[in-house]
């Protein structure tokens, strides 16, 4: 685990399962759908029981880089911020500002639902391809710059689902701080 004090407020990385994680608001990389998929998305669904796809019904989609709230069911989180992270194809088709954007937008609803304590996966870099070592640098920047200009929100929490996606937001991190 890595721990690093941001203004006010806490950014951590650590190895393990979001569906877990006793934040306010864990985060889905949702596709735009917000429908329900594989990877990070089925997990949640399956440990959060049928009433996240009943708010995530209503909703009708969400576009890339843009994001929205549903309860988080059975879920110790008592949220779930869906988010739709950038399919990877190449690196010029501005992924690296939509990946922002899914972070950024994240974090700004968790500040309008004043929620404290937010959980993150490795946003698009399963299904979607993004190469991890791009990927971390992108989210972890822009969850620093939001703790910059913003103390609503107390912690962020990586949750890296094995250590090869630990490592990449580790030695991102390091290079970041530095
Ligand atoms: P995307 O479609 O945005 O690429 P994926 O769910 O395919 O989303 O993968 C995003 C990341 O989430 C990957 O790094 C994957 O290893 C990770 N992941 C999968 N299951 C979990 C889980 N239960 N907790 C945290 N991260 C997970």
């Amino acid at each position: 685990m890595v721990k690093v004090t941001i203004n006010k407020s806490i950014l951590e990385l650590i190895e393990g399962d979001i569906t877990e994680q006793e934040t306010d608001a864990i985060v889905n990389a949702a596709n735009s759908s917000l429908l329900g998929g594989g990877g990070v998305d089925g997990a949640i669904h399956r440990a959060g029981g049928t009433k996240i796809l009943e708010e995530c019904r209503k909703l009708g989609g969400c576009p890339t880089g843009e994001a929205r709230i549903t309860t988080g069911g059975n879920l110790k989180a008592k949220y779930v911020i869906h988010t739709v992270g950038p399919v990877y194809s190449g690196g010029k088709k501005r992924e690296a500002e939509l990946l922002a954007n899914a972070y950024k937008n994240s974090l700004s609803l968790a500040s309008q639902f004043k929620l404290k304590r937010v959980a993150f996966p490795s946003i698009s870099t399963g299904a979607y391809g993004y190469p991890l070592d791009d990927a971390a640098t992108v989210a972890l920047k822009t969850a620093i710059n939001y703790l910059k200009t913003h103390t609503d929100v107390e912690l962020v929490r990586f949750v890296l689902f094995g250590q090869k996606a630990y490592q990449a937001y580790d030695r991102a991190l390091q290079e970041l701080v530095k």
